[in-house]
């Protein structure tokens, strides 16, 4: 879910205006009280009036000396000399020394300056540290007047709530969880049967695959409330906090039963115990009172707690066990069809031409996930209000899935242009090898426009349909066409540049999972050296061998892209008239499409 904060006036706004206020006070209001009681006057004239015996209370303080006239009706006040008869002077005057003469300023603005303004202070300085730590916090809730409150949100139910309607793909998840919603609807059948529904179920997937939205959908559906809260939010500055919190959610969740709860990114409460020194005390807190509070309800209370993570591997074991988050419901990424209903449900948001072709803009965004499909449709959109268009096109959707995939267009980065020539060699390499093989997916566009991301060119290429199995061919042929644009830089320019680092990096990454993961390698055969761990947050291997066999290992992998790139080389060098051809057309074009790029090679 994306929140988006209204801009904030910076402090400094405030306290200006608070600093300006009491500068106006003292500058112009105070004066007024002042200047009709006490009159300022200089030392002259208080010792002329001495002699004149016209004083009537006299008052010597520190760094003043406040007097009246005869009748007490003026206050002057004069500043102090060093008079050591003044004393004798002024007793032979006739004045009286009283300590009476107070600079009273009107009740009100007494009141004002001692109360009031203090208090103004305290409560500004009290907004800016509740501030602060609320940043720290990253919650909404100014913990300062707040102590041990819950700030579990409550989106009651209305009518135009998220359903599973609006929740494209994610089939299988949606029946899982309809399941819920019907018992939501209907708890007596279950009831009646003697089942009870599982307290709590796991969304499991990546990031930004619709597990809030389910989790609405379904209160959406049920039409009960939905109380949301993050597991970040749980474990903050106060020790102890978490633990109430929990406390204090499931007590509000349960008096508004039936209802949802649902707790995002629990692996933030929910991680192993793992009796480390020094561990999260806060966290294994929370983590036990979150266990505590799971216990302590009926299975038929009518609270479900859906829970959301992309860490599945280390979350507590306490945690998934029956009677607690039994059930785990996968959202994964989408496939082909899924992107393509994505696609649609969002363009229903903004205005688009009836042509678009959704199942090419799916293509092209393979292993998208719903938010950054969301997010291709919206920069769709922005795309065709920047060219001043009412509505947004198919070249704009292209266009996205490309700044979503490698950022914007570099509009003033300036190649060379013998870099850009050796870029368009780069990229046709990749193409040719691509080509010329048989099981590699077709080249669906090239391009050498310099992208925000750094990429000075990209090829694309499209499978058609789904992938769920890769061949050995398949694999060892990707690597081929990964080192085909430095071949081909080699192969127009004698030398070698720094733009195959991506190249690299993949191909290296890719010979030692079929090696170390996929038992692809005669030597190892079906042994497992590397294991995945963050599945769904990038993928981490992690190499579990000894030290000869790592050697080995390493020797394979060099072995494998070596073959594989003596292979690109080979591809390239007997197409080196075409290769020549090719890359003088992207040098002149920029961009080609794939079908452009077929018809010169087969021209
Ligand atoms: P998660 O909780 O899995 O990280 P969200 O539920 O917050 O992901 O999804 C983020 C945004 O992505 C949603 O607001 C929605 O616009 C879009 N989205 C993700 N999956 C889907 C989907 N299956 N159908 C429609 N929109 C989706
Ligand atoms: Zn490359």
């Amino acid at each position: 879910m994306n929140e988006v904060k209204k801009p904030k006036k910076p402090l400094i706004f405030y306290y200006a205006i608070v600093i300006g206020i009491i500068l106006a006070f003292n500058l112009v209001i105070m004066p007024l009280f002042d200047g009709n009681r006490v009159k300022e006057v200089d030392y002259g004239t208080f010792m002329e009036m001495t002699e004149n015996r016209q004083i009537g209370l006299v008052e010597v303080q520190d760094n003043q000396i406040l007097f009246t006239d005869i009748e007490n009706k003026q206050i002057y006040r004069t500043g102090i000399m060093n008079d050591p008869e003044l004393t004798q002077r002024l007793k032979e005057s006739g004045a009286q020394f009283g300590g009476e003469i107070v600079e009273e300023t009107s009740p009100i603005l007494a009141m004002l300056l001692s109360w009031v303004l203090p208090i103004v202070i305290f409560i500004a300085l009290g907004q800016f540290m509740s501030k602060k730590m609320m940043d720290k916090a990253g919650g909404p809730n100014s913990m300062m007047f707040n102590m041990g409150k819950s700030n579990a949100r409550v989106y009651v139910q209305s009518s135009n709530g998220i359903k599973f309607s609006d929740v494209a793909g994610e089939d299988e998840a949606k029946e899982n969880l309809s399941e819920i919603v019907d018992y939501l609807h209907n708890p007596k059948k279950y009831q009646e049967i003697g089942a009870s529904m599982p307290k709590g179920l796991l969304l499991v997937g990546p990031p930004g695959t619709g597990k809030t939205m389910l989790a609405k959908a379904v209160a959406g559906e049920a039409n009960v409330p939905f109380f949301s809260m993050s597991g970040s939010e749980f474990v903050e500055m106060f020790v102890g906090m978490g633990a109430s919190k929990i406390r204090d959610l499931f007590k509000q969740a349960k008096e508004k039963a039936p209802c949802i709860v649902f707790i995002d990114e629990i692996d933030a409460i929910g991680q192993k115990r793992d009796g480390r020194i020094g561990g999260n005390d806060e966290r294994e807190q929370t983590l036990n009172q979150l266990l505590t509070e799971m216990d302590g309800f009926e299975g038929n209370t009518g609270v479900i707690i859906l829970a959301a993570t992309n860490r599945p591997e280390v979350l507590d074991p306490a945690l998934t066990r029956p009677g607690r988050f039994d059930r785990r419901v996968p959202v994964e990424l989408p496939d082909l069809q899924g992107r393509e209903d994505i696609l649609k449900v969002h363009a229903k948001k903004i205005k688009i031409d009836d042509d678009v072709d959704f199942h090419r803009i799916a293509r092209m965004a393979s292993g998208a996930s719903g938010a950054e499909l969301a997010n291709i449709v919206n920069e769709a959109a922005l795309r065709a209000v920047r060219q001043g268009r009412t509505s947004a096109n198919q070249s704009d959707l292209e266009e996205s899935v490309e700044v979503v995939i490698a950022g914007y267009q570099k509009k003033n980065a300036i190649l060379t242009d013998k870099e850009k020539m050796i870029v368009a060699y780069h990229e046709i390499g990749h193409a040719l090898v691509a080509a010329m093989q048989t099981n590699s997916a077709p080249v669906q566009k090239i391009t050498i426009v310099p992208r925000t991301s750094g990429a000075l060119g990209y090829t694309m290429q499209v499978e058609e349909g789904n992938k769920y199995l890769l061949s050995k061919d398949e694999l060892e042929e990707r690597i081929a066409t990964l080192t085909g644009g430095r071949a081909a830089e080699e192969i127009a320019t004698g030398t070698m540049t720094t733009g195959a680092s991506n190249d690299i990096e993949q191909a290296t990454k890719l010979a030692r999972a079929m090696i170390a993961r996929y038992g692809m390698s005669d030597e190892f055969g079906m042994v497992a050296f590397e294991t995945v761990t963050n599945q769904y947050l990038g993928s981490d291997a992690s190499l579990a061998c000894s030290s000869e066999t790592q050697t080995q290992l390493d020797r394979q992998v060099v072995k494998l892209v070596k073959a594989q790139y003596d292979k690109a080389k080979d591809i390239l060098i007997q197409n080196k008239r075409k290769l020549d051809i090719l890359a003088r057309a992207l040098y002149e074009q920029e961009t080609i499409t794939g079908d452009e790029f077929m018809a010169i090679l087969n021209a």
